[in-house]
């Protein structure tokens, strides 16, 4: 079997066999179990689900980074190795994720005499709901290392197309629930009530001037309310309605600066109709913000690979290889997968030509990164 066959024979068992962040069991039996074929050194650490492997030697430690886990989609790619999970589904590519960087792990174990120091390949879990990068951090996977590198897939390139940027890339992540109490009634005698659903109607429509009129247009925002939910039937005005939605910035201030003016306009409306709204928010993932000089690196590696680059525009969606560019610097960066359908789409299906580039790509960008 060729490097390429294998890369894809990897990916298709994965593809098979996906599983839920945190409950990738078999994942990791199959990716330690490819690891140590190959001869990979696994590093002990103490994870129910996940695998840290190390090659080479000496104090000087590269990370390269994929993630394992897939998402409760049901396929219908109609590729003849779909997902045999029921619900489940490998729709973000992490399958492909972890079959580059599986043959990036090897590829430098073949050059192992000649690495000028450690790289170490981490296998997270949970990406995406954004707790496996902390997870790996806490076991130790950070320590020692001087940068971090990692990939998505992105289905809006070809192969054989690569982009990056310095500086801000992936959005800030927060999601708000927001609870609106007013006062049931009759719904032919709403004047004994207070209409919680009236009142959910402005605030949504209020909620959209902040975006248009707040921020400054040139920053990045997005505000959606994605879900509401108030009343059980034709003839009676509810209590209570909720909304929950998200936010996505990229700069700290305006992420601030957007959820003040959310809690002003909530308390504002339900100051001036007499009710009471309370707003929560969960903050997800801070932006991912690559290091200016790694990632010129990376672009610079990938143009000596023979990848056609590009600047990357920013992403409003979030991810988890945040948290590492939190604690050491590096660069994430996107790798094209000519998918049809995007990531998180039931028929999405990468172009699995884009794995041995990648694994070469890593391999070489990690030995590289070891010299600087
Ligand atoms: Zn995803
Ligand atoms: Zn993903």
């Amino acid at each position: 079997m060729s490097f390429a066959e294998q890369l894809i024979d990897w990916r298709r068992e994965l593809h098979q066999h996906p599983e839920l962040s945190l409950e990738e069991f078999e994942t990791t039996r199959r990716v330690r179990q490819w690891l140590e074929a190959a001869g990979l050194r696994l590093l002990p650490y103490d994870l129910p689900t996940g695998v840290v492997a190390e090659v080479g030697a000496g104090e000087k430690i590269i990370a390269l980074r994929a993630d394992i886990d897939a998402l409760p989609i049901a396929e219908t790619s109609g590729v003849p190795f779909s997902s045999l999970n029921p619900g489940v589904m490998h729709a973000c590519g992490h399958d492909v994720h972890t079959s580059v960087m599986l043959g990036a792990a090897l590829l430098l174990k073949q050059n192992e005499q000649t690495l000028a120091g450690k790289v170490r390949i981490l296998f997270q879990p949970a990406e995406e709901n954004f707790g496996g990068a902390k997870r790996l951090i806490k076991a130790g996977a950070l320590e020692g290392v001087s940068a971090i590198f990692g990939m998505h897939n992105e289905p809006g390139l070809a192969v054989g197309e690569f982009a990056t940027r310095g500086g801000a890339f992936y959005a800030n992540v927060d999601r708000f629930a927001i609870q609106v109490n007013g006062k049931g009634a009759h719904a032919a005698r709403p004047h004994e009530g207070n209409d919680a659903i009236l009142l959910a109607s402005q605030l949504v429509n209020a909620l959209q001037s902040v975006a248009s009129r707040n921020v400054n247009t040139l920053d990045s925002v997005v505000l959606s309310v994605t879900r509401i939910a108030g009343g059980n039937t034709w003839n009676v005005l509810p209590e209570n309605v909720e909304l929950e939605g998200t936010l996505r910035t990229h700069k700290r201030a305006v992420r601030q600066q957007v959820k003040n003016r959310v809690n002003e306009i909530a308390a504002g409306l339900g100051q001036a109709f007499g009710a009471e709204i309370a707003v929560t928010w969960f903050d997800g993932p801070q932006a991912l913000v690559n290091d200016e000089k790694w990632a010129a690196f990376a672009r610079d590696v990938a143009d000596w690979h023979g990848y056609r680059t590009h600047h990357a525009d920013l992403h409003m969606g979030g991810e988890d290889f945040a948290v590492y560019l939190q604690h050491i610097p590096g660069a994430f960066v996107s790798i094209g997968s000519a998918s049809q359908y995007g990531l998180h789409h039931p028929a999405f299906n990468p172009d699995e030509a884009l794995l041995e580039g990648a694994a070469r790509y890593f391999a070489l960008l990690a030995e590289k990164a070891l010299l600087q």
